[in-house]
């Protein structure tokens, strides 16, 4: 099982190490291989000779047979009990890699910087250690703050919190911004009623903050989450406002999807001595689909209203690049009788959460949306994700098309590449290490004419006709 010809270990895909990640992981390693060395028939030196062989920006990873599926337990952790009854109620049999690293690192009190993103069960990886403390010590004060991105994140983090902690009596509050003045009057009294974690986006927290409701003097635990998206959204000086109202002595927990430097910079003036995680996937799940059409822009819209018609698909996620295309994109598809809701900044929250749950529950079929929808989005049995714009960050590829094939079942996800997108599909398939297969465009979509002003705005002429066939075909893809 886990190891191939010549005493080569098999190696877990989809994890990542980064080097800074190395040595601690080759403690972890060691310690697993010592608990597992009457399962193994390869000595320890082999395992570390074959890691080191290993290229760095491969996907190379924890060997099986020191992956701990079936010898970590939730029960190792020594949790609470009333905790340990939420995790098993929520159907947590087996800690996650990300879990497994992280938890006895936070439940030492050690600050953390954890590169993992959606999907890697991140979020149980700083909730259940900080819930144990919290369930150990005292319940009658806020002592725990997370920051997040978005609403929705938001929302979701507070749920897990509700499973997870069902049968502790720890209670925790979502607060964010948009709604109405009812919706901030509830934050308030939520506030108030001494709740032991909230969750926040930055820009509403301060607002409570501000305005003396908010004291957070008890607080022990600030987490981070998702800390490159919260940048990115340019809160990097609420949470620095947000970090001067705490106390100085508090255990903190970064979390990222992704490590630039920005991010380091962040984690250098707020944690202290943290310790390094590396669960970052930049590996699509294996039970994707990947498939390119080259088009051209007048191509677009026929060919996705095409596979929408003539595909068997119930759950599909339409990704555009701005809200602009999002818009008239969810207009064309309406016009064409599909049923349809736009996902943007634009909408109010209620609307958002509206078109969330109607899409969760089956009773909505298609959403377009921008990238806002590709992170913390985690809803079961997407079966299509269409790039109707190929992203312009690779890792946003990987986000985006990550929203299917969740928890091992599969999917399938389509991108659109016109001539100027196809510096980013190669990217793209550089970051994932593989070509994406080619799809030729249906014949009765290779007569659609170019508009006029493409070429022009693209004064270079151009090597290849986009759109028509013939063309090569996946498997001749590369070799042109
Ligand atoms: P996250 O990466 O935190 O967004 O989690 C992704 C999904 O995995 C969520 O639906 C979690 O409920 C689920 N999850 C987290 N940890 C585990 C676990 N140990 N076993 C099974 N599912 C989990």
């Amino acid at each position: 099982m886990c190891f191939g010809a010549g005493g080569v270990c098999v190696l877990r895909p989809q994890i990542e190490l980064l080097p800074t990640q190395l040595s601690y992981t080759m403690d972890f390693m060691e310690a697993r291989f010592n608990k597992n060395r009457d399962k193994t028939p390869l000595a320890w030196h082999n395992l570390r000779a074959c890691y080191g062989k290993c290229s760095l920006r491969q996907h190379f990873l924890l060997p099986c047979v020191l992956h701990s599926k079936r010898t970590v337990t939730f029960e190792d952790f020594n949790f609470n009990k009333h905790l340990l009854e939420g995790v098993l109620s929520m159907g947590f049999t087996t800690p996650t890699p990300v879990q497994e690293m992280a938890i006895p690192i936070i439940l030492k009190g050690q600050d953390i910087i954890a590169c993992a993103q959606t999907g890697t069960g991140k979020t149980g990886a700083y909730l259940l250690p900080v819930l144990d403390h919290i369930s150990k010590t005292n319940k009658h004060q806020i002592s725990t703050l997370i920051l997040a991105p978005t609403r929705e994140l938001a929302q979701q983090i507070d749920q897990q919190v509700e499973g997870l902690a069902y049968f502790t009596g720890i209670s925790s509050i979502a607060v964010f911004g948009g709604g109405d003045g009812i919706a901030y009057e509830q934050q308030r009294r939520g506030i108030q009623n001494n709740v032991n974690i909230i969750i926040a986006t930055p820009g509403r927290l301060i607002a409570h903050l501000t305005s003396g409701v908010l004291k957070l003097n008890h607080l022990t635990h600030l987490i981070l989450d998702e800390a490159d998206r919260m940048l990115d959204m340019g809160f990097m000086d609420d949470i620095m406002k947000i970090i001067s109202y705490l106390p100085k002595q508090r255990q903190t927990l970064l979390f990222s999807a992704t490590m630039p430097g920005r991010i380091r910079s962040l984690a250098k003036s707020v944690l202290i001595n943290p310790a390094q995680v590396n669960i970052a996937i930049s590996q699509p799940a294996v039970g994707i689909d990947q498939q390119v059409y080259r088009v051209h822009d007048q191509q677009k819209t026929p060919l996705l209203n095409m596979l929408l018609k003539n595909g068997s698909y119930a759950s599909i996620l339409i990704f555009a690049s701005r809200k602009e295309i999002v818009k008239s994109l969810a207009r064309e598809l309406k016009g064409l009788h599909m049923k349809v809701s736009a996902f943007h900044s634009d909408l109010e929250q209620r609307e958002r959460e509206e078109i969330l749950l109607a899409f969760k529950n089956k009773l909505l079929p298609i959403i377009v949306g921008t990238d806002a929808l590709s992170r913390g989005i985690d809803v079961e049995g997407i079966d299509l994700v269409i790039n109707y714009d190929v992203p312009g960050d690779p890792e946003d590829y990987v986000h985006r098309i990550g929203r299917t094939a969740r928890a091992e079942t599969t999917g399938t996800a389509i991108t659109f590449v016109n001539h100027r997108d196809e510096r980013k599909l190669k990217s793209i398939e550089q970051l994932i290490d593989k070509p994406i297969r080619l799809i030729d465009v249906p014949d009765e979509l290779a007569g659609i004419q170019q508009v006029k002003h493409e070429h022009s705005a693209n004064k270079r002429p151009q090597r290849r006709k986009w759109g028509n066939k013939p063309r090569s075909g996946g498997a001749n893809r590369g070799k042109s």
